[in-house]
């Protein structure tokens, strides 16, 4: 437990705690929507600091992330609890346990700050993904791992990427580019209609579009990911919306739609059919978006990177055996065009 960051205090010993735009207001004793912030006396406590959980290695492609160094090995961990209850959640035993079980569910081991920093070091990876569930609900935890890699010499060029729901406050992501703790984010956008919002995952629309924007801007590399549900948001009305929001913002930020598989509360749904992937993914090819991508399906040639002006083949991807790159100094080898692309 540490005290958290991003609160303000209110009479009567409430807080107002300000790290997402849920803006919980919490008398004491009282815990936060996300489960594991409460006021303890008139101060604000991260319950979750150091209780990381799911430490493995992967590819950055299965975060996914197509356009942050490609081929790179990631560390990726969460922690119990979030902001969201996504009733299709992959994560829920990690993300739900504490609305579940309670606090017991924080009964486990703390993994330190330096061990985290040693593993990475050790195994040689590229960067941290910080992910599972949502990790602006593990903030202070996050930031002290990232500026405990930044000081250490050997490690100062880790790269810090987040996969998010992007329902953080404005006031989180003003401290995210303030102490540019991030390099990329995957953002879920999840649904284009704020009711289904709500109604699925107890969040909004809005603020989603607005982190986006935000970190699209910046420095920091965006990518985003679309679940495409049966019933919900698989007609081609809601994502040619989507699609167009997206293009509001900018025809160079990556799409990965992804195919539903029953889960968790949504269990009864079937899998989204081919057909409204493939067509998901020609419809944003034809509107501009430059990166479309599908993504928990084999459709070939839908995971590789097109030059967006000459349409030569630049990276070839197929269940995670990629071909060398043909894009040098983030330039296609044909056509000159710059792409939209961080790599060595
Ligand atoms: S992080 Fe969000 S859900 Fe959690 S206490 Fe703060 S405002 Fe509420």
């Amino acid at each position: 437990m540490r005290k958290a960051e991003l609160y303000i205090e209110l009479e009567n010993q409430k807080i107002k705690c300000n790290l997402c735009n849920h803006y919980c207001i919490l008398a004491d004793g009282e815990t936060g929507k996300c489960s594991v912030r409460r006021n303890i006396d008139g101060t604000l406590f991260t319950l979750s600091y150091g209780k990381a959980s799911g430490l493995a290695i992967d590819p950055i492609e299965k975060k996914p992330f197509y356009h942050f160094y490609p081929k790179s090995r990631v560390l990726s961990f969460g922690t119990p609890g979030c902001n969201f209850t996504c009733k299709n959640c992959q994560n829920f035993h990690l993300s739900q346990v504490v609305k579940d079980l309670g606090d017991s569910a924080l009964e486990i081991q703390d993994t330190p700050i330096e061990t985290i920093v040693k593993f990475a070091k050790k195994a040689k990876v590229d960067a941290v993904a910080y992910t599972y569930s949502e990790p602006t609900i593990f903030f202070e935890y996050a930031k002290d791992v990232i500026t405990a890699f930044k000081q250490d010499n050997e490690a100062k060029n880790m790269k810090h990427i987040f996969i998010s729901n992007g329902f953080m406050s404005q006031e989180a992501i003003n401290d995210i580019l303030e102490n540019n703790l991030l390099d990329a984010i995957n953002i879920d956008l999840k649904f284009i209609n704020n009711a289904l919002y709500k109604k699925i995952t107890d969040g909004s629309l809005r603020p989603v579009l607005k982190s986006i924007k935000a970190f699209f801007e910046s420095k920091v590399h965006v990518e985003l990911i679309n679940l495409i549900i049966p019933g919900l948001n698989d007609d081609s009305s809601s994502i040619r919306k989507l699609i167009d929001n997206v293009l509001g913002i900018s025809d160079e930020i990556p799409i990965h739609f992804s195919r539903f598989y029953p889960a968790y509360k949504l269990k009864k749904e079937s899998m989204t059919s081919e057909e409204v992937m493939i067509s998901a993914y020609e419809l944003a090819k034809s509107e501009g978006i430059k990166y479309p991508y599908l993504g928990n399906i084999h459709v070939p040639n839908t995971q590789n990177t097109y030059c967006p002006k000459c349409n030569n083949l630049l990276i070839t991807r197929s269940n995670n055996n990629f071909s060398e790159s043909l894009i040098v100094r983030n330039k296609c080898i044909y056509c000159g065009h710059k792409l939209y692309l961080k790599q060595q």
